[in-house]
């Protein structure tokens, strides 16, 4: 027996295709034809921070990979094949790195309880603590602490996601790719830019004082 709310969904897709039809009967129609996204959003995977919703994009607008706490891995064959797919084939000229205050994935990596397999995972976000150790440990206030870390772990996967072969070779090839860090907050629904776009190698490692 299937309960309400599951069935609640399928009703809900029949009245979405209604409401789009009404407002434009080619809706599908185009969407069918292909994508041109000009965005690729890496976030978390927390269901409060839906990409579309938020920055009031349409379907067809953004192409999307979300993990655990918007990690850019090097190794994670699943973020490099959305990444190269969208950066070469797509041809998106913006990559978002969004982050969310209240992250679950980032607060697990303050403490030393063991979740499960998710440890694993969470170890990434351990290593950048301890990059910034020395800022983090000076903020006494918790809150505060953990605002600062959701900020610098974004800061890190920008700069890791700067330096997959797949954006180097991009920024080589002279094209206009910029990639962005930003902030969700849960609390008010607003996005903070840490203004730290970049469209070119020489000006990352200026930014942060590294050509690694
Ligand atoms: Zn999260």
């Amino acid at each position: 027996m299937m309960d309400n709310y599951y069935k609640s969904l399928l009703d809900n897709n029949k009245k979405w295709v209604e409401e789009k039809l009404n407002e434009d009967s080619n809706f599908f129609k185009n969407l069918a034809k292909g994508q041109n996204p000009p965005i690729l959003w890496i976030g978390c995977a927390d269901s409060r921070v839906p990409a579309n919703q938020i920055i009031g994009a349409q379907p067809g607008e953004v192409f999307v990979h979300r993990n655990i706490a918007n990690l850019v891995i090097h190794t994670d064959m699943n973020m490099l094949s959305v990444l190269d797919y969208a950066v070469n084939v797509l041809k998106v000229q913006h990559v978002i790195v969004c982050g969310h205050y209240g992250c679950g994935g980032v607060q697990a990596a303050m403490t030393n309880n063991s979740f499960g397999i998710i440890d694993n995972w969470i170890r990434h976000l351990k290593d950048v603590y301890r990059i910034h150790n020395q800022e983090l440990d000076e903020i006494d206030n918790e809150n505060e602490k953990f605002d600062r870390f959701v900020e610098l772990n974004v800061v890190e996967q920008v700069y890791d996601l700067a330096k997959t072969s797949i954006v180097q070779n991009s920024w080589k090839k002279g094209n206009n790719l910029n990639i962005h860090g930003w902030v969700y907050r849960l609390h008010n629904g607003l996005i903070k830019d840490l203004n730290i776009t970049f469209n070119n190698d020489s000006q990352l490692n200026e930014t942060y004082k590294l050509n690694l």
